[in-house]
């Protein structure tokens, strides 16, 4: 084999597993695909080694759909693949039969796309989707928008922190649609690939038929649309605007999913920003600690693993913040129980997560420690900003850190005020909203508030 295709080889499997780290767990990816390697492509069947029999089976079983689409995607053609495993250290006895034997292969149907569109993940529909009040607004509309798409819910903009299921729910409003209706063109891409293929189609002259691509779609999900305005300036966010548009007008459903709400958007165009708001703006929030353990639960028989509640619970309080991560621990665990053979006791599982809390709770930084940064960034006593006194400069780093507060902890309005010497909740609410405004009119505020988000949330 050639150097050239040596390196082709390997970059599409680098590629392939650059998605694959969104799509499975934490621990699926550390433990077996990260150690498992391409073997050979011969233009239609992908031969992968995983490092072993227990951990091929273990992505034969639960992930062969995912890996297939991956590959498909990165290769730009429908693939077969063929999941073998590297001989097991040390060799048992009788030695393994020749792997090929073994092997299983899967074929899919994808729709691929050579213009940076992705498939749906088959998992994120609204049956595995547990609603809850931090949540409750967003599903209400993503359901109404999959039973009306083009009519009153347009653009629908999903925003909120990472790993609270924005992405979940923009795709299971892909899959409503497509049930419903099967011919209806639907669309995911990620604002970055959506500029990267823009990009590429400016330079290879092919931008018109990127164009006509994106404007004849029905159903247009965009995630993560904050790279919009962070990759490329207003290049980008002027072709997104008038696809935007084209579709809009047209009466096409657009769905927008960010991590943060329109008016905090670093846009250029004033216009595209007033569009986005002219929809539905919906936020998930962090979910509650029952919330978490129904979210668990859900996951766990998904995977087919039944774990005592307590366990649930356990992790449930363990992890605060972030879905993900959450699921990424759930995952360790089965996997664990999956090789030992056994449920652990509640100390071994602690110690099984322990990382993954350690991970969350190092970017939940407490009250205190806003007061603090705050005060730094702003050169008045900490003290102070908790105190009664009203000097304008206090007054608004008093804000400033109220405002963080509500964004960077999970504490109630009631709570926070509590904190800022008895405040009661409707102060804390005016305080919020006007940092919140301001934001949007004072780009000196935007900064300062992304820096002290930045500084505080930074593991
Ligand atoms: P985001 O796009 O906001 O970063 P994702 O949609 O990728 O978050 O969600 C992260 C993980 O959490 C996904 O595996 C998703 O299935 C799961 N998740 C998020 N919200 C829920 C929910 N309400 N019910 C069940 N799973 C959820
Ligand atoms: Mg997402």
């Amino acid at each position: 084999m050639s150097d050239a295709a040596t390196t082709t080889l390997k970059d599409i499997w680098t590629l392939a597993l650059r998605d694959l780290q969104r799509r499975v767990s934490a621990a699926t990816y550390e433990g077996f695909l990260r150690q498992t390697t391409l073997v050979s492509y011969d233009g239609s069947t992908v031969v992968l080694r995983a490092p072993n029999s227990f951990a091929r089976d273990w992505l034969l079983r639960r992930h062969l759909p995912d890996i297939c689409e991956s590959l498909s995607a990165v290769a730009g053609r429908p693939v077969e693949v063929e999941l073998t495993a590297a001989v097991d250290q040390p060799a048992p006895i009788p030695p393994p039969a020749p792997s090929s034997s073994e092997a299983l292969s899967y074929r899919i149907g994808l729709p691929y796309d050579e213009f940076g569109a992705t498939p749906l993940n088959p998992k994120y529909t609204f049956e595995h989707f547990v609603v809850a009040d931090c949540n409750r607004f967003a599903h209400a509309a993503a359901v109404q928008v999959a039973k009306a798409p083009g009519r009153s819910y347009n653009p629908l903009f999903i925003h909120s922190k990472v790993g609270l299921g924005k992405t979940h729910l923009m795709q299971a409003i892909g899959h409503a649609i497509r049930a419903r209706f099967p011919h209806a063109e639907v669309v995911y891409v990620s604002a970055e690939n959506f500029v990267n293929h823009m990009i590429s189609g400016i330079r290879d002259n092919t931008i018109d038929a990127f164009r006509a691509r994106y404007r004849r779609v029905d159903v247009w999900l965009v995630d993560d649309i904050q790279f919009i305005a962070a990759i490329e300036g207003p290049a980008s966010e002027e072709e997104f605007f008038h696809t935007f548009n084209t579709l809009y007008q047209t009466g096409k459903q657009v769905v927008i999913a960010s991590d943060a709400p329109p008016r905090a958007l670093r846009l250029m165009n004033e216009r595209l920003r007033s569009r986005l708001e002219m929809g539905i703006v919906a936020d998930l929030r962090c979910p509650d600690v029952e919330t978490r353990v129904a979210i668990l639960e859900k996951k766990a028989a998904a995977e087919g693993v039944e774990l005592p509640r307590e366990m649930l619970e356990l992790i449930a309080k363990r992890i605060e913040s972030n879905i993900r991560v959450l699921e990424g621990a759930l995952m360790k665990v089965c996997a664990h129980i999956s090789l030992s053979g056994r449920i652990p006791s509640l100390s071994e599982l602690e110690e099984l997560i322990a990382d993954y809390s350690a991970a969350t709770s190092d970017r939940r930084p407490s009250v205190r420690e806003i007061v603090e940064a705050v005060g730094h960034r702003l050169g008045v006593d900490p003290d102070d900003i908790l105190g009664p006194k009203r000097q304008k400069e206090l007054a608004w780093a008093r804000q400033v850190a109220i405002y963080l507060c509500r964004e960077l902890t999970d504490n109630s309005l009631a709570a926070i005020g509590q904190f800022f010497g008895g405040r009661d909740h409707s102060t804390v609410l005016h305080s919020y909203n006007k940092v919140a405004e301001l934001l949007a009119e004072d780009q000196r505020v935007l900064f300062l508030i992304n820096e002290l988000k930045t500084s505080l949330t930074a593991a």
